[in-house]
């Protein structure tokens, strides 16, 4: 076995994303697979549709470029880079944007491959990251937008509790409401897309508190670990345990819980605290920061935590266990979103789907 390897249980992400869609069908919301956290894995885009999702989703054109042979709508999260214009029509079918100047590149790389590639216009509700801003802007660009012959404007956006920590409301979310009956209004077209935002959103699902004409969320988070993190809840009978990484230890030894000597900085330039505990027993691990966010995981043993680490040693304090561990055992932990990122990125993290 490779170690330090991370174990992904498809059964539990195609589980958790019937779970959700169940969920968010009830509410006539359809549900966009995040895909991002897996660095384009085509397995887990096509647990995500196996299990009910109706379009997959990422970031990056790269990813989407990896699972190109998957039969799905496929959309692009991120605003399109306006050099890349024509991949981002060859490979997605809708994308989210804010800049007229890349709608119009977008339109002109359509018309070229004879393609119609879909918009959904993101809007700005005050997150602050993506998105426009001002209601002048919006109306011009949907303006210019639906005269495009390359593109068609399918709905509008928002992105929520990313930059801004901005909590989704049904105030900021009636603002894609109002838009769209102002936009009906004004140009006779309607939407179909009213794309709600992220994972933090379903926070509303649960409050029974989404405005009935949201009809989209975009998810990631929630399906891969089932929590909604903003309200720190779990959605009931999904698994937090998709992902598993598994390591080996190099080193087990009882020494002091206070390191010897005027303590100065750490391998990451920051002042660490030791409290002073006696001698423990620890094991090091064949992982560091250079593969995982440290932060976000934590061990499967509830009697063994995490003391730190650097760039390639992980440092656990096992003096509690129940276990006689030995050079060459494993240790293995249950990744938050974070990690799981960074283990999937990691070309030293073996992947082995389960
Ligand atoms: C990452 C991302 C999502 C999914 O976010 P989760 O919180 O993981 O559900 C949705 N929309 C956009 C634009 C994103 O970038």
């Amino acid at each position: 076995m490779a170690y330090p390897r991370l174990e992904i249980f498809l059964d539990k992400i195609r589980h958790n994303s019937r779970r959700l869609t169940e969920i968010c069908n009830e509410f006539n919301i359809e549900v966009v697979g995040v895909n991002k956290v897996s660095c384009g894995s085509k397995e887990i885009a096509q647990a995500m549709l196996d299990g009910g999702v109706q379009i997959i989703a990422d970031s990056r054109i790269e990813n989407l470029e990896m699972i190109q042979e998957i039969k799905a709508t496929k959309m692009l999260l991120r605003l399109p880079m306006i050099s890349k214009a024509l991949k981002v029509v060859e490979l997605a079918d809708i994308s989210l944007n804010s800049e007229i100047k890349t709608i119009r590149a977008l339109s002109e790389a359509a018309e070229s491959l004879n393609k119609i590639h879909k918009i959904i216009l993101m809007v700005d509700v005050g997150d602050l990251r993506e998105g426009i801003f001002n209601e002048k802007e919006i109306m011009e660009v949907v303006e210019e937008t639906i005269k495009l012959e390359g593109v068609q404007l399918i709905g509008l956006g928002t992105n929520l509790s990313c930059f801004g920590g901005v909590i989704p409301s049904d105030k900021n979310l009636n603002k894609l409401v109002n838009l769209k009956t102002k936009i009906k209004e004004k140009f006779g077209i309607t939407l179909d897309i009213l794309s709600g935002g992220n994972s933090s959103s379903m926070s509303l699902i649960q409050q029974k508190n989404m405005p009935k004409e949201i009809n989209q969320l975009r998810l990631g988070t929630s399906i891969i670990l089932g929590t909604v993190e903003i309200n720190n809840t779990r959605i009931d009978n999904t698994y937090i345990d998709a992902f598993r990484l598994v390591t080996e230890i190099v080193e087990v030894k009882e020494k002091p819980s206070k390191p010897i000597g005027k303590i100065g900085k750490d391998a990451f330039g920051k002042k660490p605290y030791f409290e002073d505990r006696g001698i423990i027993k620890r094991a090091i691990c064949a992982i560091g920061k250079q593969d995982i966010d440290i932060d976000w995981m934590w061990p499967e043993e509830k009697e063994i935590s995490i003391l730190g680490g650097s760039s390639d040693h992980l440092i656990v304090d096992i003096t509690d266990s129940l276990k006689e561990y030995d050079v060459g055992d494993e240790i293995s932990f249950t990744l938050d979103y974070v990690a799981a990122l960074n283990a999937m990125t990691s070309p030293y993290v073996h992947k082995v789907y389960k």
